[in-house]
């Protein structure tokens, strides 16, 4: 007969979990991160300014909006002159239309300061540069429904001259 050593049970008693308290639904944390101002812009109507320095690759916050298909998209911006609305897949778009985020006002330039990036149907800007306090914040809006037919006024040394 060998010794017999005392037998341990290692396994840790079962732990009953106490039923977790009901999460009060927090909204989300806000999504901008950095000063942004709307005033009359000389490229287009209105404009979005940095109201603050913004360092370079920073993200600078993000444009919220009713999150729809693009068939209702299509349909929505058919004959409107001023659009806010952006396609995040081939199937869903954002119409910021009814937003109250300051950078739904950023106009398109040839030669543009920010860059929208497109995450799980969020609309994210990012500094492509450090961006000073008043500058005007622009994007590369790539292809619109305007398809060329709408003038750019971007003023870019590189202008493609439409939109
Ligand atoms: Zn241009």
């Amino acid at each position: 007969m060998g010794i017999v050593l005392a037998s341990i049970d290692t396994a840790p008693p079962p732990v009953v979990l106490p039923v977790a308290a009901k999460q009060a639904k927090r909204p989300p944390a806000n999504p901008q991160k950095f000063a942004v101002e709307n005033r009359a812009s000389a490229i287009d109507g209105m404009g979005a300014f940095a109201a603050e320095a913004i360092p370079a690759y920073k993200k600078i916050g993000e444009i919220r909006g009713e999150s729809i298909t693009v068939r209702e998209a299509h349909k929505r911006v058919r004959g409107q002159a001023r659009i806010m609305m952006i396609e995040v897949s081939d199937k869903r778009a954002v119409d910021a239309s009814a937003s109250t985020d300051a950078l739904r006002y950023t106009n398109h330039s040839c030669t543009p300061n920010t860059v929208l990036r497109i995450r799980q149907g969020r609309v994210e800007i990012y500094a492509m540069r450090a961006i000073a306090v008043g500058e005007e914040l622009t994007a590369d809006y790539g292809e619109t429904h305007h398809a060329g037919t709408l003038r750019c006024r971007c003023g870019a040394a590189n202008c493609r001259g439409a939109l």
